[in-house]
């Protein structure tokens, strides 16, 4: 029985996630579920897992909910705060920590998960990118074990050789390639961008996800992301991780060998098959994703992705090649001007521009602990407010959080 803290519950990992878990009550077991302030929906959680312990960052979200499960739940304890969110990822008898927090926020909880020695199944990609070697070495030292549940980390994951140890060369890999959709503006004419609405840029051809990752998958600044957190998962170098665009999102990533030979995941999109695979490993379980059908499958198609309509993309590589502070730059810029645009305070182009002016004007810096990293990411909010003319008390009201 594994048993699991899952923090981002409210969310849709959250939810793709306790549905593989609701589908194998013999397997698994919910401990602790955290959440943002969303305590209407977190309580409703609460009364059918019934965890040990239920976390809100928010005080008053965290009494609102104290209130309402009071009598439905009464071994769940209620805790708030940010120090209650690292406590959930840390509880002595949870084995699996569910990171699906969306956006740095997640990085605290998920590197006291990675020092307590936890199984880590990582959806909050964010995380990874600003912690970037911090986060490693948290991971080594712990003796945590991290699991990629992005869907092309994961396809990636599972096209590795056996006992993989982070060194493409050694294990005769030439290339990884990341799969991109190239999302719902990827033949929309440039010029009518500066008009989309936030719901146009939500509205995935392929996959159902939280609004602050379906906007990055628009800029393709997900993608980007993605390379960064693939370097960091599997050791490769930016000139071993390619993009493919392959707009059916059939075929989740794929890692090419030296002998010629190709190996790829493929599966319907449907993020219940990364979550049970590593939610299971090393046994495999059904969660009722729907059979891919070879014979209606008529065209998988690819393409070149296109970095001039895509700028993000190159803001990604960019930031990897100048290491430090560059990621934590991108990653924080991208976050205050995806929540304003959220919010009807920025347009979609401002999203790149934006993020390409914040690295401008911060020179990369090393990066030698989470207070240096947290630092970076601040300035780089402050930078963003900046640029778009918003006050710097607004750095905090304009949130990607659900
Ligand atoms: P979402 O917006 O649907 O959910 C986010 C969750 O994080 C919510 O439960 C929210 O309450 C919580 N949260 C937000 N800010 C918080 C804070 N400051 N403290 C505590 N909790 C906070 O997002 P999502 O689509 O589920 O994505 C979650 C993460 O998983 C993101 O990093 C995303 O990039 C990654 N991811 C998502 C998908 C997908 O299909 N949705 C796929 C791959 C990776
Ligand atoms: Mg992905």
């Amino acid at each position: 029985m594994r048993r699991l803290s899952l923090l981002g519950a409210t969310g849709s990992i959250g939810a793709s996630t306790l549905d593989v878990v609701a589908q194998h009550p013999d397997r698994f077991t919910v401990a602790a579920l955290a959440a943002h302030r969303n305590w209407q929906k977190l309580g409703e959680l609460c009364r059918r897992y019934q965890p040990a312990l239920a976390v809100l960052l928010d005080e008053d979200a965290g009494r609102a909910l104290k209130r309402d499960i009071a009598v439905a739940c009464p071994r769940t304890r209620v805790a708030c705060g940010a120090a209650a969110l690292s406590e959930a990822a840390t509880l002595p008898d949870v084995d699996t920590v569910l990171a699906a927090i969306v956006g740095a926020a997640g990085l605290a909880p998920t590197l006291a998960a990675a020092r307590a020695g936890k199984r880590i199944l990582l959806a909050n990609k964010e995380a990874l990118v600003i912690g970037g070697a911090l986060f490693m070495t948290a991971i080594e030292e712990g003796g945590a074990t991290l699991l990629p549940i992005d869907s092309e980390h994961n396809a990636i994951f599972q096209c590795l050789p056996p006992r993989y140890a982070r060194s493409p060369r050694a294990a005769g890999i030439r290339r990884i390639l990341l799969t991109a959709s190239g999302g719902p503006f990827r033949t929309r004419a440039p010029a009518d961008l500066a008009r989309v609405t936030p719901d146009e840029a939500c509205a995935h051809p392929n996959w159902s996800m939280g609004r602050k990752i379906s906007v990055d998958s628009a800029t393709m600044m997900n993608k980007g992301l993605e390379v960064i957190e693939a370097h960091w998962l599997f050791g490769a170098p930016r000139d071993a991780i390619e993009v493919v665009i392959h707009p059916q999102s059939v075929i989740h990533s794929l890692v090419e060998y030296v002998d010629g030979s190709v190996l790829a995941q493929l599966g319907h999109p449907d993020m219940r098959t990364p979550i049970a695979q590593a939610l299971a490993a090393p046994d495999r379980i059904d969660v009722g994703v729907p059979r891919l059908d070879f014979a209606t499958l008529t065209a998988l198609s690819f393409e070149a992705p296109d970095f001039a309509r895509f700028p993000c993309l190159s803001l990604a590589y960019a930031a990897l090649a100048s290491g430090g502070s560059a990621p934590i730059a991108l990653n924080a810029a991208n976050e205050i001007v995806v929540g304003a645009f959220l919010a009807g305070h920025a347009r979609f182009p401002d999203i790149a521009t934006t993020c390409a002016r914040t690295l401008e004007r911060l020179p990369a810096r090393a990066i030698g602990s989470l207070p240096d990293a947290l630092d970076a990411d601040g300035e780089a909010r402050q930078m963003a407010c900046e640029l778009l003319a918003l006050p710097a008390d607004t750095v905090h009201s304009f949130s990607i959080a659900a």
